[in-house]
């Protein structure tokens, strides 16, 4: 992890840019997402890298919508994208561009490169470009249309725009060297035909520009200083410094690409592809599902801007691929929220208990903190009386050793209230537990009682059952069974779902939270932070749990 005086080796670069006055000592990066999917937790990363380091040398950010492959991509993405990215605190003012508004630039550079010699059309078929592309071991070999004239060259790139041909009849190759060690080298495409209807240029355009190519292109048309892509790109950069070497700049500076190790979380997926396979196959309820990895996944969650920056922050920049345990942005989550959400009673999975020596009709308030770590967030009363809900797990019949919650004939606290005593059991005619009837100690009643402070080994949490809001409880386990990033990204993912990801409880809460909107987090004392779900309607509350108290993070740290 950086440490907070290092800098992180792309500091490094620009600071050596800087100094060299490279760039006239701009700071100019770009986020280019594909609007194929939604975005996840790794483009976070990147965002975060992008937009943050602009910021901290005075820079610029763009976003750059990718938008190449017109029969993958739609307008539903580049607007969650662009909310993502605002969410997340992120501005690009107005730089929001598109790959596809620089269609005819691009165009006029590939001419530019034909003319030069650098770029022929190629009547090979995809198999055959493949074939021909040679291995690791052996070189490639020339395709036999790889010497047309300039001339011949143009007309036909010409008539490939002009829709003469079919999908996949002509390419557009780049003319490097068939037999260079790095296969991307080998001629790669740049151009392809694709009569598909783009979701902003419509049927203006039937040829499409490969990644490969658009990239270092769009960058230059915008200036971008420093080009941040993930690790896989590395062997790609002699492609991209290539594609640059005609290109014209006013100041003659080319961007520079610099690769870093992309993200990857235990238990998370994190693969635009493979999360749609999961929103199609309905495996989860949305690109939104709560369980997703995706940035509209985790603000639904409950996940704040800036936890989620905090992890990025935590996580580094790196030029070596690995993998964070997601003990770690959980941790972040609950760091955000320790102090600043309020802490509420809500009983997850409800058992009734009845005070029988509480007499009838009567009800009383209770003097609650509303979060005990910050005394600036107050107090609020809570309303108790003879029937309330406990957790149905804070009970046991036949207590295991060192079970100090609620037994026969034991006492436990309730917080904020009294010491309580468990009479009786009440079974339904199956033996299934329904009720439990305890006495209570008047004279125990915490802050004021004489018994105030007299020791009971347990405290539980409680509602009130008269005023208790009906809840539905969304618990949520992960959506990967494994615990190894890599396999979490391998092909079969499918086979490692967990069945069990979410589990529905009808839960009571504290009559307050009645009063709380959409969006809203909090603690649920001793059972972790919760947060309205939309799915909320005027009659019906559902809360998720963004994450439990048990901080698995921190224990990980000291072991180590
Ligand atoms: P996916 O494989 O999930 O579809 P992608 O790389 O195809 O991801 P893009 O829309 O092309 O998705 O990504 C936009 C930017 O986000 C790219 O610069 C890419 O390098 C970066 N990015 C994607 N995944 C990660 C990750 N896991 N960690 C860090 N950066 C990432
Ligand atoms: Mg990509």
């Amino acid at each position: 992890m950086e440490n907070e005086v290092t800098k992180n080796f792309i500091e490094n670069i620009i600071d050596e840019d800087n100094e060299a006055n490279t760039y006239g000592k701009r700071v100019h990066t770009r986020f280019p997402p594909e609007p194929n999917g939604y975005l996840h937790i790794g483009h976070a990363k990147s965002i975060c890298l992008n937009f943050g380091i602009a910021q901290k040398y005075g820079g610029i950010t763009n976003l750059r919508f990718d938008d190449t492959n017109p029969s993958k991509e739609n307008v539903e993405y580049v607007n969650s994208i662009k909310k993502d990215v605002e969410w997340l605190g992120f501005t690009w003012d107005d730089r929001c561009f598109y790959t596809s508004n620089y269609f005819d630039q691009l165009y006029a550079y590939a001419v530019k490169l034909i003319t030069c010699g650098k770029a022929y059309v190629d009547d090979l078929t995809g198999d055959q470009i493949k074939e021909y592309r040679g291995t690791f071991n052996e070189p490639g070999k020339e395709s036999p249309y790889r010497n047309r004239t300039v001339e011949e060259n143009l007309a036909l790139f010409q008539e490939m725009k002009d829709g003469k041909y079919a999908d996949g009849e002509k390419v557009l190759r780049a003319k490097i060297d068939m037999a260079s060690p790095n296969i991307n080298m080998r001629d790669p495409v740049i151009y392809r035909i694709l009569h598909a209807t783009h979701h902003r240029t419509g049927d203006t355009w039937c040829i499409y520009p490969m990644y490969d190519f658009a990239h270092p292109v769009s960058d230059a048309i915008e200036r971008i200083t420093h080009s941040i892509c993930t690790l896989e790109f590395e062997d790609h950069r002699p492609l991209y410094n290539w594609c640059l070497e005609e290109w014209d700049d006013p100041e003659g500076q080319v961007p520079r690409q610099i690769e870093f190790a992309r993200l990857n979380v235990t238990n998370l997926i994190m693969s635009k592809r493979k999360l749609r396979v999961l929103v199609e196959k309905g495996i989860v309820s949305g690109w939104d599902d709560p369980r997703m990895p995706t940035i509209a996944g985790i603000r639904r969650r409950g996940y704040t801007p800036e936890s989620i920056r905090d992890f990025c922050e935590r996580i580094g920049v790196a030029k070596a691929d690995s993998t964070i345990d997601i003990s770690l942005l959980e941790y972040c989550i609950r760091q955000d929220l320790k102090l600043k959400a309020p802490r509420l009673m809500t009983v997850i999975d409800p058992i009734k208990v009845v005070i029988t020596n509480y007499p009838d009709g009567q009800s009383e308030q209770c003097l609650a903190d509303n979060n005990q770590e910050n005394e600036a967030m107050g107090t609020r009363m809570m309303t108790f009386s003879k029937n309330i809900y406990i957790e149905r797990n804070d009970f046991m019949e036949q207590p295991v050793k060192k079970f100090f919650r609620l037994a026969p004939d034991k006492e436990v606290r309730l917080k904020y209230a009294y010491i309580i005593k468990c009479e009786e059991v009440i079974k339904d005619s199956d033996g299934n537990i329904v009720e439990l009837h305890c006495t209570y100690d008047p004279e125990s009643k915490s802050g004021s009682g004489a018994n105030a402070n007299r020791k009971v080994k347990g405290t539980l949490h409680w509602v009130n059952a008269a005023d208790a809001v009906d809840v539905e409880t969304r618990v949520y386990d992960y959506l990967l069974q494994t615990d190894d990033g890599e396999a979490a990204d391998s092909k079969d993912f499918l086979s490692q779902i967990n069945p069990h990801s979410l589990d529905v409880y009808h839960s009571k809460a504290e009559a307050c939270l009645a009063e709380y909107a959409v969006g809203d987090k909090f603690q649920f004392l001793r059972q972790g932070y919760f947060v309205i779900d939309p799915d909320t309607t005027p009659d019906h509350m559902v809360v998720n749990r963004i994450v439990g108290l048990r901080d698995t993070w921190a224990k990980m740290q000291k072991k180590k």
